[in-house]
């Protein structure tokens, strides 16, 4: 026989030799084996089943798992090409033949991994072949049960191993995330303590959601950074088209300086980079409409002033003050300048009115041309008010954002200060919503806030104005409301959430909050009336939550 030249023909020549000569596969057998191939000096065969059987653990046998190993070799498994399970046996040959106990585990694992795959033809593969050193060896068919048993029982050491490699790896991150420590504690705990499949599976889709949040961890400096530069980007753009008319320019100045004042974050940052970019672009066609209409009424007027000259040339007087109105036209650029100019042609045309019915035939259509333009411009102007308005509202639920709630408080009060009526504030913040984001995700999460505001705006009265505070905290401002009509008015609100369910995947989810009342004091500005709010509902946290606590 010629020898063998690498541990892995050594090896795999001993385990040929020890099926052919019909010897048992003991590991004691295979290191001889594996010694009289190679020509090693012998090692004490003693050595290697002291070891084995100071843990107590079975002789394994060789020629069991040689028979698996062909056999397996040749069942065909999905996934699993004959190529690559012949270099799979290639390799843990050719590391660790030379110690027959750890060779046979590693073979028992290769086998497992084979054999736990599902059976069929492989991807580009039909036919399975043979591994050549092994074709010679003609394999009995073997009952299946007692090597699934001790695969079964090997799976699970597999998997605490595994289990434990996890939770150290996920403990690595927590030098590079610290402020996510006590979520790596919490997920790490968790992974030690799983110890069935549905936990597993559990465990498997936080996993997955925590790694999602890392990723957006690390892009979202730059996403915010980014996001902030179209913002600006597109104020800067639209500034040289807005400055003429500074009102439009003003209310998207504060709508940015919103934005930045409050802690930000990539979704708000997009949202008020979409909500920007609407009302910029409803904004911009509308003034263009706005400024076509001015045009088209200076230009009538201008007509009208032309013609009324040409009849009236004779009247020196008048067509001196025709021509007043000329040049005033010409350099008016506002509405209410144009309309009192109107006014007063009117007026001085009246005087001459009698010096020809067609004058006034033409000043009278000229007039409803004019009307006409005039009302188109108002219409524009209103449209271009209630674009404006978006800015006021939170995009995803469709509430009151924080500048529509300071301006809809502001009001409120303003109100209830001249007619000395009552005013109440509520805030609440939704109940353990970080943990409905984490089971059902944020998508599922930003379902819930919309459904919360669509109960709230149903219960509530018309008169009452709801806004977004915060992510999950809204504020309702209930005008003519005492404190405890305030108090009974969110405990309606929280009666009505047990009945009007969020449906996730057609499974009703019982949203509840926690909120604090305040009942306006005389003189006290909104800040404090919100924040005495805002210390009754941390209150109505503390003691339980789904509480509602009059504001002290
Ligand atoms: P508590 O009962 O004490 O209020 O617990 P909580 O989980 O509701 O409060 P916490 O402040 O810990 O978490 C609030 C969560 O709300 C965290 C944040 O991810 C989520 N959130 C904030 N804004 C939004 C949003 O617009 N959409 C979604 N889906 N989640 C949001
Ligand atoms: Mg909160
Ligand atoms: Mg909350």
């Amino acid at each position: 026989m010629t020898k063998p030249k690498n541990p892995s023909e050594i090896a795999r020549e001993t385990l040929t030799a020890l099926a052919s000569r019909k010897l048992a596969p003991t590991p004691e057998n295979y290191a001889q084996m594996y010694q009289e191939i190679s020509g090693e000096t012998a090692k004490s065969p003693s050595a290697d089943i002291g070891a084995t059987t100071s843990k107590g653990r079975l002789v394994p046998a060789w020629s069991e798992l040689i028979r698996d190993l062909l056999r397996q070799l040749e069942t065909p498994h999905k996934g699993i090409t004959i190529t690559r399970k012949k270099d799979g046996v290639d390799t843990v040959l050719t590391k660790f033949s030379k110690d027959p106990e750890v060779l046979f585990g590693k073979l028992q694992s290769l086998l497992r991994s084979w054999s736990t795959a599902p059976t069929g033809p492989s991807a580009g593969e039909l036919a399975p072949s043979v591994m050549p050193g092994t074709a010679s060896v003609v394999v009995p068919p073997q009952p299946a049960a007692t090597s699934a048993a001790s695969i079964h029982g090997d799976n699970n050491d597999l998997i605490v191993q595994l289990r434990e490699l996890l939770a150290q790896s996920l403990e690595n991150t927590l030098s590079t995330q610290p402020e996510l420590a006590s979520e790596i504690q919490a997920l790490v705990e968790q992974i030690r303590a799983t110890d069935n499949k549905s936990r597993l599976n559990d465990l498997a889709k936080q996993l997955r959601q925590f790694w999602f949040k890392l990723e957006l961890r690390g892009s979202d400096k730059i996403k915010i950074q980014e996001g902030l530069l179209r913002l600006l980007r597109l104020l800067v753009e639209n500034v040289s088209e807005m400055v003429e008319d500074d009102k439009w320019l003003r209310g998207q100045i504060t709508a940015l300086q919103l934005i930045i004042n409050e802690p930000m974050d990539k979704r708000s940052i997009a949202d008020a980079e979409r909500n920007l970019r609407d009302v910029i672009i409803k904004q911009s066609t509308l003034k263009q409409s706005l400024t076509d209409a001015k045009a088209t009424l200076k230009s009538l007027m201008t007509t009208f002033i032309d013609r009324l000259g040409d009849l009236t040339a004779s009247t020196g007087e008048y067509h001196k003050k025709i021509e007043g109105y000329s040049q005033k036209i010409g350099q008016a650029d506002n509405l209410t300048e144009l309309s009192h100019i109107l006014k007063d042609v009117m007026h001085d045309t009246r005087i001459i009115q009698t010096s020809t019915m067609r004058s006034h035939e033409e000043l009278l259509a000229h007039k409803k041309q004019a009307d006409e333009a005039d009302a188109r411009i108002k219409e524009l102007e209103l449209e271009l008010e209630q674009v404006s308005e978006l800015v006021r509202e939170d995009q995803l639920t469709g509430a009151l954002n924080r500048r529509g709630l300071d301006e809809t408080i502001e009001r409120e009060i303003k109100r209830a200060e001249r007619g000395k009526s009552a005013v109440s504030v509520a805030l609440l913040d939704i109940d353990n919503f970080k943990q409905l984001n984490d089971s059902l995700g944020h998508q599922a999460g930003d379902r819930a806030l919309k459904h919360l505001t669509q109960v709230i705006k149903e219960t509530l009265r018309p008169a009452d104005s709801i806004g977004r505070y915060g992510g999950e905290e809204f504020l309702i401002v209930l005008p003519d409301t005492d404190l405890a009509a305030g108090i009974e008015a969110m405990q309606r609100l929280q009666r009505d959430l047990t009945k009007k369910f969020f449906l996730h995947n057609n499974e009703r989810i019982l949203v509840t909050f926690s909120a604090g009342v305040a009942l306006r004091r005389e003189n006290e500005d909104n800040e404090d009336l919100v924040g005495r709010a805002d210390k009754a509902m941390y209150k109505a946290k503390q003691t339980g939550k789904n509480r509602v606590v009059a504001a002290e």
